[in-house]
């Protein structure tokens, strides 16, 4: 009983933090694992102890908020997290073969809002709380822009919805140097709603996403979609998403779909949730203490954890520019196993508070690289994290360039001039297959390598001294090495390493000068008159030709019999077109999109502006569609788009 004790104490403890102060210091994953653990535990003894968390919904409310009470009681919902269970929920529900109607929503992640409306005005906005009590919003709620202040229903009722904080508008509060970054965007936004200065609200723009009608007077909805509707009659902000349907398949499916949505929508979702359409089945069907049981839902793959830092290292790059990265406790997150994460810079060491010793959440998403967004708790024995004062590889000054360290003997540092040989031969550059950085480095240590032109000038005895260097292979590497002399001019600058130019802004620069000399000569003015390329990769890349080194490693390479082309010009129906892809479509990620759009001759902008053509707008467009509306640029929906694409 004392294990049972001891895990009630510290769920609590965590839910406290989680629902109160808007402070957690465990992920969700591991708060569910430890809930989960608890509600076993009860199962097997029998025993529930009073202040159980499997007994309530949410957190006591805040005192420093009014306490209100809800005209209906709000729920929480019960979970899944494999499709077979969902199989056997859905199958216990079930006419012999049949199920009931459902509908497939998004699980939002953020936190409920429970908005009353009285002679059709909107007198009170609350959190949930306990489920009986919430507290008085009012005031905060008032900032949020799509909540109406007035409907055109009468009656009394109550309207509930999650308050969300859109990623993009994370993104930009967390781009102010001066601001704490907030952790996620489920903190941010329950942060927000919770801060006693509606101006601070204010400052998060967030959204409520409204999904039910939890208490009215004067009407009865016979279905779910029914009550959907009149949300958005009454002019709710209501999800893009909702499937309504009898079929088993297709609600297994959804679940795959909305997971692959989830890394392109510009807000979170945790899961999916299910619902039964028809309110006499609901009735019947009842709640818990805590669930209705009429629905359920799908809980994704943890995308956030917490672990440790065991320590910082410093990392040369091509540019020289010494990155920090953690080393990490090792952790589980969606699937891999996660031991580094990136720490952009110094600043955003301090302005984190991140310290050696101290746990800190690890965020991963997709493919990107894992991502330390703050700390979860500091432990004892903390250390400050110090920046280099010399190059950890080789051993000269640092110098610093704003919030980053770099090593002062960039052009001749072993570690970073090998990480620019390795770039030059990538697949995107000048895609020398076979190549690795390992033997990059031998050839490096042997003194075979020093400019990219030295490359060219490689025969057969200056490999077949390295280990493991047999004929066959060493004529490979020569082929591919002569095969690469013939390239393209976006190609041939994205090798070159100019700071800040990765693909896309190569392949700009070669669109917009179409010869090596002509990007040789770019101006800054006419580099930033550029739709979509940025000041500071202007200045780079003009400082980038002032340095002598670097036009004399041009003129090596064209020595050394390197051919530069111009881009073959595709043809197709988007020939000419400048286009925006917006939203989330469901047929293939953004960069596919991109892809066809290119082999069909268009060029794809990342923002809206006078010379764009043609908008595709997915689901959940938002900024970007309003803006090609008001400037009247053409817009297509996805089904449109893919009949441009079949034609
Ligand atoms: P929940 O968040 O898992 O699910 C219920 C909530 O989902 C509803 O209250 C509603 O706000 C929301 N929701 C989103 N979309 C919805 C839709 N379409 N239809 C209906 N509801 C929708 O449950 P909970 O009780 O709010 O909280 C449990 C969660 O809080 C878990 O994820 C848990 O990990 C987390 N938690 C974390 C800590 C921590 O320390 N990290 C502590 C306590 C709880």
């Amino acid at each position: 009983m004392d294990e049972m004790r001891k895990l009630v104490d510290l769920l609590n403890d965590y839910a406290y933090k989680y629902y109160v102060l808007d402070e957690p210091v465990v992920a969700d994953a591991e708060y569910d694992k430890l809930y989960d653990k608890l509600v076993a535990m009860e199962a097997e003894t029998g025993v529930v102890l009073d202040d159980s968390p499997t007994r309530r919904v949410g957190g006591a409310p805040l005192s420093k908020f009014t306490s209100v009470q809800h005209l209906g009681r709000l729920y929480s919902l019960d979970k899944c997290q494999t499709k077979e269970a969902m199989t056997a929920w859905l199958d216990k529900l079930a006419d012999g073969d049949k199920i009931p109607a459902c509908s497939v929503e998004y699980k939002f992640d953020g936190l409920t809002i429970n908005l009353t409306y009285r002679d059709g005005k909107l007198v009170r906005a609350a959190t949930r709380g306990d489920g009986v009590n919430g507290e008085d919003v009012t005031a905060q709620v008032l900032t949020i822009k799509c909540v109406p202040l007035t409907i055109d229903y009468k009656g009394t009722v109550e309207v509930q919805g999650e308050g969300i904080m859109r990623l993009s508008a994370l993104e930009s509060y967390n781009s102010n140097p001066d601001v704490v970054p907030l952790k996620n965007a489920r903190n941010a936004a329950a942060g927000a709603i919770r801060n006693l200065d509606p101006n601070e609200t204010a400052k998060r723009k967030l959204e409520v996403i409204c999904y039910n009608v939890n208490y009215i007077e004067g009407k009865r909805f016979e279905r779910g979609d029914e009550m959907i509707e009149f949300l958005k009659q009454n002019r709710f902000k209501t999800s893009d998403y909702y499937l309504l349907t009898e079929s088993k398949k297709e609600i297994l499916a959804a679940l795959d779909d909305i997971a692959s949505r989830r890394d392109s929508l510009d807000f979170l979702i945790d899961g999916a949730v299910v619902k039964i359409n028809r309110y006499s089945m609901r009735e019947e069907l009842g709640y818990t203490q805590k669930f209705p049981r009429w629905a359920v839902a799908f809980k994704f793959e943890a995308q956030e954890a917490t672990t440790v830092v065991k320590d910082v290292i410093w990392q040369v790059s091509r540019t020289g520019k010494l990155n920090p990265l953690a080393v990490l406790e090792p952790v589980d997150l969606a699937g891999v196993t996660v031991s580094r994460a990136t720490l952009s810079n110094y600043n955003e060491i301090k302005r984190k508070g991140i310290k050696i010793g101290c746990r800190v959440f690890v965020r991963r998403s997709n493919d990107v690289i894992p991502e330390i967004t703050g700390v979860a708790e500091y432990l004892d024995g903390n250390k400050d994290i110090e920046p280099p004062e010399v190059c950890p590889a080789c051993g000269s000054p640092v110098e610093w360039n704003g919030a980053f360290v770099k090593c002062t003997n960039k052009d001749n540092c072993e570690t970073a001039l090998i990480s620019r040989f390795a770039h030059f031969v990538s697949r995107d550059a000048m895609d020398v297959e076979g190549l690795s950085e390992k033997t990059l480095e031998l050839l490096y240590q042997e003194g075979k390598i020093r400019r990219f032109a030295d490359l060219y000038a490689l025969k057969a005895e200056d490999l077949c001294g390295i280990e493991g260097f047999k004929d066959k292979k060493i004529s490979n590497i020569l082929t591919a090495i002569a095969k690469s002399k013939d390239t393209e001019l976006s190609r041939f600058l994205y090798a070159l390493g100019i700071p800040n130019v990765g693909k896309k802004a190569a392949a700009q620069l070669a669109d917009e000068f179409g010869t090596l000399e002509a990007a040789m000569a770019a101006t800054e003015d006419r580099l930033v008159a550029m739709d979509d390329f940025g000041e500071i990769t202007a200045k780079d890349v003009v400082a980038f030709w002032a340095n002598p080194r670097n036009r004399e490693d041009v003129e090596l390479l064209l020595g050394q019999g390197v051919v530069i082309r111009a881009k073959e010009k595709k043809e197709g129906v988007f020939s000419g077109k400048k286009v925006v892809l917006t939203g989330s479509l469901k047929g293939y990620p953004r960069s596919k999109a991109k892809e066809l759009i290119e082999e069909r001759g268009g060029e794809v902008a990342d923002s809206v502006s006078k010379t764009v053509n043609l908008v595709v707008a997915g689901e959940e467009a938002g900024s970007k569609l309003a803006k090609a509306q008001k400037l009247g640029i053409e817009i297509i929906d996805e089904e449109t788009f893919e009949k441009l694409l079949s034609e």
